[in-house]
Order: structure tokens, then C-alpha cells, then sequence
């Protein structure tokens, strides 16, 4: 097909295909696509898991910044249930492309993203305020850690605590490289986020304070939040940390997101 249409692979788009019917099968799966279930999917590519998502949802709406597979999209996505839509998914708006496409019915996102661009498109599906319910998304398999690590690993950091806030996040399936065309340097994994209602707290302060916390890794978190630029003296970092029951010789790696929910709200009170 790709060479019908005589198309070249832009490696600055992240354009690594899926050539393996039993993963796509595999992330639909772990996505529970049914036929009550809009879709929306970031970057289709040729159309391999667009036409599978087409066979078990109600509706599929694609957003594909490469106008080259336009043609293409002609012979292989020319069907009923599916909608391409050409742009970067980065610009568009969200919240006027799924009212127009689905009303105020809920929809799920399903995709294997983008690598060079896996956390902006994350960080707004989450904060686009939309009718989300789930997000279901191959990454590169260090990213996916990252994503869903828990407090005391490695792969926790401020990235993993600002997921945590919003949703339910499980590493489901690594994926080899070999399943690719072109075959990318790195492993890939699949992750399903179920996003989460919470109540309204002051989230650009809350991530404040983890960013800060997580500075400088190896130090206590007093140290780290002392050295950071948070606008705070010493004296009422360390209050703060007392009134929330936190240890300042721990290191930010270790606090639960509710820790840092606990922290952000004592802040207000000492400052
Ligand atoms: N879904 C296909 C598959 O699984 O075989 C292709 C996945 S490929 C990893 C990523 C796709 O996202 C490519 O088709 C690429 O052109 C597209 N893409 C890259 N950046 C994008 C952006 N900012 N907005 C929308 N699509 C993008």
C-alpha cells in the first residue's frame, strides 16, 4: 500500500507503523472498544488500528498531521464509521471537535502516539476538560514507566504524580520493535489511563510544589524545596512539611500524590 502511493516515511513525525494485527487487536482489547464507544485516534497512519477501532466502535474520528497520506487514507480508511481529519492534533480544539463529532456523548482516545511529541498530546487530553473517559496509548516503553510508576521507584517523578492526580494509569503490554515499520531504536509498551473526577483543588500550585520537590531527586525534600523556586523561607518549608506529617529528611521520590496534596494545601497556611 505504502508504495503504491509512493509514500516516504518522515522519521520527524514519529511515523513508525504497526505491522502486527495481533498488537492492534491486543490495544483494542485493553481499550474495551464496543459499539457504544466514540473514538478519537492521534496520528493513523496507513490505518491499521483505525480499521480495527472501525470495526468495534460506533464511531472513529482520526487526527493526522501528514497531508502525504491523504490519498492513501482514499483506499484504506474509506469507511462508513471513520472521519480523518488532516491538522496537528496539538493545535486543534478539542473541546469543538468532539461536540461537533459526538455531541455530549463520552468518547475514548486510542494511539499509537507520536513519540517525539507523547507527553504534550497526554497533557491535553487530560486537561482539555472534555467528556474523556479513557485513554489507551502505545509510548516508548521508558516513557510508559514513567507514567505509571509508584511512589519509591525509579521512574517516579513529578510526570508520574501529575498522571496519578488525574487518572487511574496501568502498564499493560511491552511491545519489541520488531512489530514496526520502520523498525524505531527503542522498546514500546501500551498504557490505559481511566481519567478520574476529582474535586476542584488549586492544581497549577499543587504541580508547583511537586516540580519543586522533585528538583533536585537526591536531596531531602526540605533541601530540594529550599532550593527551589518556590517562593518560601526555610523556616516555612519546614513548617509546612510538620503540618503535613511529612518527614524533612525524605525524598520526594517517596511521597504518595496525596502526600503532596497535603503539602500544597499547608503551604497556603504558612506563607
Ligand atoms: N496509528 C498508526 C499505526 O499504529 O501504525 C501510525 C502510528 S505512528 C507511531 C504516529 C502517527 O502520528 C503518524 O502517522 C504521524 O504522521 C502522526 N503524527 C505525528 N505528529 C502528529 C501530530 N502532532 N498530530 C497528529 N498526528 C501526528
Amino acid at each position: 500500500m505504502l508504495s503504491k502511493y509512493g509514500f516516504r516515511f518522515t522519521k520527524s513525525l514519529g511515523q513508525n507503523f504497526l505491522i502486527d494485527g495481533n498488537i492492534v487487536r491486543k490495544i483494542v482489547d485493553v481499550a474495551e472498544i464496543s459499539e457504544e464507544d466514540n473514538v478519537v485516534e492521534i496520528g493513523p497512519g496507513v490505518g491499521t488500528l483505525t480499521e480495527e477501532l472501525a470495526l468495534r466502535a460506533k464511531k472513529v474520528v482520526a487526527v493526522e498531521i501528514d497531508e502525504k497520506l491523504r490519498e492513501l487514507h482514499k483506499e484504506t480508511l474509506n469507511i462508513e464509521n471513520v472521519k480523518v481529519i488532516y491538522g496537528d492534533f496539538l493545535d486543534l480544539d478539542l473541546k469543538k471537535l468532539t461536540k461537533e463529532e459526538f455531541g455530549d456523548e463520552d468518547f475514548k482516545v486510542v494511539a499509537n502516539l507520536p513519540y517525539y511529541v507523547t507527553t504534550p498530546i497526554i497533557e491535553k487530553l487530560i486537561l482539555a476538560k472534555v467528556n474523556l473517559i479513557s485513554i489507551t496509548v502505545m509510548v516508548q516503553r521508558e516513557v510508559a514507566k514513567r507514567l505509571s510508576a509508584e511512589p519509591g521507584s525509579k521512574d517516579y517523578g513529578s510526570l508520574s504524580v501529575f498522571i496519578n492526580y488525574y487518572t487511574d494509569c496501568k502498564y499493560k503490554f511491552q511491545v519489541p520493535s520488531s512489530v514496526f515499520m520502520p523498525k524505531p531504536n527503542v522498546d514500546s509498551a501500551v498504557v490505559n489511563l481511566k481519567m478520574i473526577n476529582r474535586e476542584e483543588i488549586d492544581t497549577e500550585f499543587l504541580f508547583k510544589v511537586v516540580r519543586a520537590s522533585f528538583n533536585t531527586r537526591r536531596k531531602t525534600i526540605l533541601n530540594s524545596l529550599s532550593n527551589s523556586k518556590l517562593n518560601y523561607t526555610k523556616e516555612e518549608i519546614k513548617r509546612a512539611l510538620e503540618l503535613s506529617g511529612i518527614d524533612e529528611r525524605r525524598r520526594a521520590e517517596t511521597l504518595k500524590l496525596e502526600e503532596f496534596i497535603i503539602l500544597s494545601v499547608n503551604f497556603k497556611s504558612v506563607g
